[in-house]
């Protein structure tokens, strides 16, 4: 008898066939159009890093890179003041968050423990925890912030019961997406303090806030800080990001991790970024300035826009829908971001692009306004 070829979906895990892979914000190739969509930087790196980047490209290239980042966590250690061994290395800062979660956290079927096999995170935050969460197979443990985005108080945490203070792995995006409201150090320490599992501070957007809490990833022996060399410094295309936390939970993570998992060009492109900080800087007061310009124009026109400590705002607008807005600045060629989730609806995430990307965004808005 002729043997027939398995169905294609009988060969994939259940949990897999099931998953929602996460949805990253558009690339359209459209001429002309203004991305403001995936908070990338509107500046581009440094020319010592591209130059950098380019004189590495030669024969070098069939070579391995150092398996380890080796220079770029000296580099990183000397500019966070701690070790290179507090330090690991990824291909962009969410390689690094799924190897947490294999790292710290059990699948769930295999442990009658709840908390060693829960992720727990605030809702809104960042997108990808959930997805990440449901590829281990973990439980996630989601928690509403409150209604100005901000992290409830311990008192309220521990009252309500739906925190989980031994959680094996809990993620907060500080500052927080999409929403852009900043935590202070002092209650983000409060809330590590009492966490008896892994914390990860997710700090994507932190220079662009007006305080980091590096220090307590270099105080806790269970704090994670996690930056990516993405949004602040221009370099999404190159997948760096790294963690700062104590040398035991480096070298576990460090056990699980591809062994070239960081491709050479970059790490020469981060090495060379670390060399010209001050291109940087200058670049972050350029965005905070567009930030506190545009938020007080769109306020003007109508949109309740919250405050915001990263590259990008969170705005209400005014007389539509916040689905049709999008719809409405696509057609005008701004792409904006909008999220199909109960308590974010009414909300546009925009990117805060260059001083002439904002005026093109108030004269597209001016103009739907007056077309109503
Ligand atoms: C963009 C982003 C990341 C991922 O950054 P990569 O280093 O590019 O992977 C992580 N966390 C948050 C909150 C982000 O917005």
């Amino acid at each position: 008898m002729k043997r027939t070829s398995p169905k294609p979906a009988s060969l994939i895990r259940p949990l897999v066939r099931e998953l929602h892979g996460y949805v990253p914000g558009e690339q359209p190739k459209i001429k002309g159009l203004i991305k403001l969509n995936t908070n990338e930087n509107p500046y581009p790196p440094s020319p010592k890093v591209l130059e950098a980047i380019k004189s590495a490209v030669d024969g070098r290239l069939r070579l391995y890179p150092n398996p380890t980042a080796q220079l770029l966590r000296e580099k990183l250690a000397k500019l966070h003041g701690c070790k290179p061994e507090n330090i690991i290395v990824g291909n962009g800062s969410d390689e690094l968050l799924a190897m947490a979660i294999r790292t710290f956290v059990e699948p769930a079927s295999r442990s009658g423990e709840r908390s060693a096999s829960t992720v727990q995170f605030f809702t809104p935050s960042y997108s990808l925890y959930s997805v990440l969460t449901a590829i281990h197979g973990a439980r996630a443990n989601v928690v509403a912030l409150d209604k100005e985005f901000g992290i409830p108080p311990l008192v309220l945490l521990k009252k309500s019961k739906a925190w989980d203070f031994k959680a094996a792995l809990t993620l907060v995006t500080t500052p927080n997406a999409p929403s852009g409201r900043g935590y202070t150090t002092k209650e983000l320490e409060a809330l590590c303090r009492e966490q008896q599992g892994v914390v990860v501070l997710d700090e994507a957007y932190v220079d662009f806030a007006r305080e980091n809490a590096m220090q307590l990833a270099l105080k806790y022996s269970h704090v994670i800080v996690s930056r990516t060399f993405s949004k602040a410094y221009s370099l999404c295309f190159q997948r760096v990001g790294y963690f700062v936390a104590h040398p035991e939970l480096i070298a576990a993570l460090d056990k699980i991790r591809d062994s070239y998992n960081v491709n050479g060009l970059g790490q020469v492109g981060a090495l060379a970024t670390l060399n010209d900080l001050k291109y940087y800087r200058t670049n972050f007061q350029k965005i905070i300035s567009t930030r506190e310009r545009l938020s007080r124009e769109l306020t003007a026109l109508g949109f309740e826009v919250l405050p915001s400590q990263t590259n990008f705002i969170f705005a209400k607008p005014p007389s539509f829908p916040a689905e049709q807005w999008l719809e409405k600045l696509r057609a005008k060629k701004i792409l904006v971001r909008w999220f199909k989730y109960p308590n974010v609806k009414d909300y546009l995430r925009i990117t805060i692009g260059s001083d002439a990307e904002a005026d093109a965004l108030m004269r597209a808005g001016k103009a739907i306004l007056k077309a109503g």
